[in-house]
């Protein structure tokens, strides 16, 4: 379907919720289920803006219809408004507002676009601002280029307008997607990748804290660049100074080799996957720490329970893995996992050693999380100083009313 069929339509389409299902909605969250729905009016197709009432008759906002996915109707306003130039434009300008608060877009990458937390349903935008990498010792040319993620039907039948709009607004040198996540299948919608404007190089160098990375835009996971854990980052390489260094899950390398250019004695960075490694080595020897970095291709579980065998110690343990709990029904299941990870990297850790713990999981939440963490510190026998209770970094906002945008959660903790 092209922009316009969806765009253009001024029947005014109405889904009206059953009753007593508003609260939420009221409340700030932007996802309505099929199930909560009473009629809708109009046959709208997929895609359509919709406008959403409760069983009284009282205008709710207006969304993006989708009849086969559970989630029926994904809120992009609260007023009314159309979902077209003007609507983007403004989306995008008050996106970036907030960031301003914090950060430089000229000079430092970003999320730009927080999906729903932005009120772009589905929508993913980071920023990377850096130099192309081409494999050479002196950097390329500086640039700056944007990475999408389009996750639901509403955004991706209106791509074009999207693309133009960010292109209008921040003048970006590329727009490339990395539409590959699995919840598209949800929203009936097959993977997606290419570049969407100007050109988009391999790889590009940013810039974070006192280190650079080789960014991968066109393979790496996700939209390239874990930007959520910035702060963390930044607040995990406090500990590092004089520091032997153990990175589990580490992906292109972001703490470990943060915590060398801190000053740590020693890093050894663990992760399964291959392509992962190549890049966090590359970055180590990019950043002047080769020597004091190693990288190790393992399963985190194995790996953690072999060094346990060799007595291995360190003074710094991060862990930050992939989300184990998925759904719901899945949280049982995570504790375990994680768990596990924690209590053996709690028996690797020195007395004072610092722990950095994470979960980006939603469904294993804040309470859920801290209680994980002190019962496998019971059951090694040890005792945890909190240092700090940390979450995404200021570019993923949180937002009341939508609990799934508060997911990040990484705890600093000394192990006595
Ligand atoms: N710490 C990274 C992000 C980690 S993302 C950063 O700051 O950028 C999670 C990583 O866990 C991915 O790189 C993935 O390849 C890896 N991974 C997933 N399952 C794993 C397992 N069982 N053992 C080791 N690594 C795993």
């Amino acid at each position: 379907m092209r922009d316009k069929d969806v765009t253009s339509s001024r029947r005014g389409f109405r889904a009206v919720l059953k009753p007593r299902e508003e609260l939420r909605i009221k409340r700030g969250h932007p996802w309505v289920y099929d199930n909560e729905i009473a009629f809708v009016e109009g046959s709208p197709p997929p895609g359509a803006e919709v406008s959403l009432f409760d069983s009284k008759a009282s205008f709710l906002g207006k969304g993006f219809f989708n009849p086969s996915s559970k989630i029926r109707l994904r809120l992009y306003s609260r007023t009314g408004e159309k979902a077209d130039k003007a609507f983007f434009e403004k989306a995008f300008s008050e996106a970036l507002a907030w960031r301003r608060r914090f950060f430089d877009d000229k000079k430092e990458s970003q999320r730009i676009v927080f999906g729903e937390a932005d009120n772009l349903p589905g929508l993913i935008v980071d920023l990377f601002v850096g130099q192309v990498d081409a494999g050479k010792p002196e950097p390329g040319p500086v640039g700056r280029w944007l990475s999408c993620q389009f996750l639901s039907l509403g955004v991706e039948l209106r791509k074009a307008e999207i693309v133009r709009s960010l292109a209008g607004i921040l003048a970006p040198d590329g727009i490339v997607e990395r539409s590959e996540a699995p919840v598209r299948a949800l929203e009936g919608l097959e993977a997606s990748s290419g570049v969407l404007y100007g050109t988009v190089p391999g790889n590009v160098l940013i810039r974070e804290g006192e280190a650079v990375f080789s960014v991968d835009l066109s393979e790496g996971q996700k939209t390239g660049w874990f930007l959520d854990q910035r702060a963390n980052r930044a607040a995990a390489a406090r500990f590092a100074r004089g520091a032997k260094v153990l990175d589990v899950f580490c992906n292109q390398g972001g703490f470990g080799i943060l915590a060398a250019k801190a000053g740590a004695a020693q890093v050894l960075a663990v992760d399964s996957s291959r392509g992962a490694l190549a890049a966090a080595a590359r970055n180590a020897v990019l950043n002047g720490v080769g020597s004091r970095y190693s990288t190790v291709e393992a399963n985190a579980f194995d790996y953690l329970r072999n060094l346990e065998k060799e007595k291995a110690k360190f003074d710094l343990i991060i862990l930050d893995p992939p989300a184990f709990a998925k759904s719901r029904s899945s949280v049982e299941q995570a504790y375990k996992g994680y768990k596990e990870i924690n209590l053996r990297a709690m028996r690797l850790l020195n007395r004072g050693g610092i722990l950095v713990s994470c979960s980006c999981s939603y469904w294993f939440d804040e309470h859920r999380f801290e209680t994980m963490v002190e019962d496998a510190a019971f059951d090694c026998g040890r005792r945890i100083r909190l240092i700090e209770a940390r979450t995404q970094d200021m570019d993923h906002p949180i937002v009341s009313g939508y609990g799934e945008s508060k997911y990040l959660k990484c705890r600093i903790m000394e192990l006595r």
